[in-house]
């Protein structure tokens, strides 16, 4: 969503004649797309924008400003807490923005957010036309990597957000409060982007919302769930590729477990975050199913297609949970042989439900649970990535490979005075023109790294893989494919 809403902002400024720069230093207005589900993410933009301070007394004219969730989530009270901030933006606002930009460099307020949301008030009016005008008109990124200006996700892929909003308030999670109501696209409008992006060359395209499979619209008297968004996208789509992300359990229905198994193009991944195996916590995270519950709906899809990718998400030390509890998630973890899971310690959120209960798991004990979960996870994953050695596998080659752990480290606060932020672009360490390192994904949506020619970066291709570690598959390109010798 984040990168959605980044290249949402890059998109309507560069509509109203802004330059939109790589490098941070040459830039003289500087926006932050923020995230506000963990603590964790709000302090290092507070950093981040902390450590401007100097240049900001160097360059007066130097407009910052902080877009997306945090936006709306601290609101005006932001200045007090970021003085530096000059515009603020929040997610259902970023068509405001050109018009922000140019209050802020007067010198004056620049403030657009959607009024506050609390639980009982779900009907706030937010309007989507700008949003859904910019994300229209966002181009399809080019056949190479870099301007990252100009390009909408990585060559050959798209999000399309298809949801905005949430209304399930599970009782640690910010984002209703900041995103609002839960709102669907009309039909019509996805149809339409998902052929023009097919036109321009897609060959990847998720569909984006935070509990996608809860999509609802009516058109013209016809009701449509996602099973049918997802049938009717296919037929416009060809051979492109579909998947959906993210998805709730207890939306989960037959309907849509079919579709993996009659829609050919719809890719075997099924993201549907558990978050825990304790039906106690799940009950106080106001999930609304139990692990038994979740384990059914698995089956449901494994049955349809058995060779779907389920992958989780899960919250440890939440409050109250109890080594029982933590041991019920990771007995669900065992047997539901997940292909990767996000493992998060719970991080107190202001202004939701979950605040009210003491936050009372130690945070030496979450660290442990936290490595604890996430070493069972990759140990599964990595077993069931053996069935995939000594096998040739279509990879559809999302990138240049970073250079390992490069995409992992956080920018250090102040880098932002100087350098580009951007953690490190590849393509200045090309030597071999002919062959580098590359990085792809399965269908099942596994991480294969495989030498060949850059400019296979938006193609698929079959690579033979040699060896499965728990987070990546390696290979060598095979078959007719095969360029480059290796
Ligand atoms: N809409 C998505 C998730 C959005 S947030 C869904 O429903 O699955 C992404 C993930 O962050 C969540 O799945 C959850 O695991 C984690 N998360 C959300 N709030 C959190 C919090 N307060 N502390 C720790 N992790 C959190
Ligand atoms: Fe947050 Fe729950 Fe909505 Fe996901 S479904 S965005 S976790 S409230």
């Amino acid at each position: 969503m984040n990168q959605v809403d980044t290249e949402l902002a890059a998109q309507v400024l560069r509509d109203s004649g802004a330059e939109v720069v790589e490098d941070a230093a040459s830039a003289n207005v500087l926006l932050f797309v923020t995230c506000s589900v963990r603590a964790h993410a709000e302090d290092r933009v507070f950093s981040n924008i902390g450590a401007l301070k100097a240049r900001k007394r160097r360059e007066p004219g130097l407009v910052i400003g902080l877009v997306g969730c945090m936006a709306q989530q601290y609101g005006v009270r932001l200045r007090e807490r970021a003085p530096l901030v000059d515009l603020v933006c929040g997610p259902g606002r970023l068509g405001d923005l050109p018009a922000l930009v140019e209050e802020a460099r007067a010198g004056r307020r620049a403030e657009a957010l959607d009024p506050p949301r609390t639980e009982s008030e779900t009907g706030a009016s937010w309007s989507d036309a700008a949003l859904d005008a910019a994300e229209i008109a966002r181009p399809l990124g080019g056949p190479r990597p870099g301007s990252p200006g100009r390009r909408r996700g990585k060559p050959g892929q798209a999000y399309v957000v298809v949801m905005r909003g949430c209304d399930n308030f599970c009782s640690y999670c910010v984002v209703p409060n900041v995103r609002g109501r839960e709102r669907s696209r009309a039909p019509r409008s996805v149809i339409e982007e998902v052929r023009r992006l097919v036109g321009q060359g897609a060959r990847r395209i998720t569909f984006l919302g935070q509990a996608v499979n809860q999509y609802r619209a009516e058109e013209d008297g016809r009701r449509w769930d996602l099973a049918d968004l997802l049938t009717e996208a296919a037929a416009v789509a060809g051979p492109a590729r579909l998947a959906f992300i993210t998805n709730h359990p207890k939306a989960m229905t037959e309907r849509l477990a079919r579709v993996f198994r009659d829609v050919p193009t719809v890719l075997p991944y099924l993201h549907m975050p558990a978050q825990s195996g304790s039906d106690a916590v799940l009950a106080r995270m106001n999930r609304g199913y139990t692990a038994a519950e979740y384990a059914e709906r698995v089956a449901m899809v494994r049955e349809a297609r058995p060779d779907v990718a389920v992958a989780s998400d899960f919250i440890v030390g939440f409050p109250g949970e109890t080594a029982e509890d933590f041991e019920a998630t990771a007995d669900l973890v065992r047997r539901m042989r997940f292909a990767g899971a996000f493992v998060f310690k719970y991080s107190p959120r202001p202004g939701t439900a979950a605040e009210r209960y003491a936050d009372d798991v130690p945070i030496a004990e979450k660290r442990r649970r936290h490595k604890e979960l996430l070493a069972l996870v990759e140990q599964i994953a990595g077993e069931e990535n053996q069935r995939f050695a000594g096998r040739t596998v279509r990879v559809f080659v999302e990138e240049l490979a970073p250079r390992p752990g490069a995409k992992a480290r956080a920018p250090k606060a102040g880098r932002l005075n100087g350098a580009s932020p951007l953690p490190y672009n590849p393509q200045s360490e090309i030597r071999n023109p002919k062959s580098v390192q590359l990085r792809g994904r399965t269908p099942c949506h596994r991480i294969v790294v495989f030498d060949g020619p850059p400019d296979a970066v938006g193609t698929e291709v079959d690579v033979a893989i040699w060896k499965a570690g728990p987070l990546t598959l390696f290979g060598r390109l095979a078959g007719e494919d095969c360029r480059v010798g290796v």
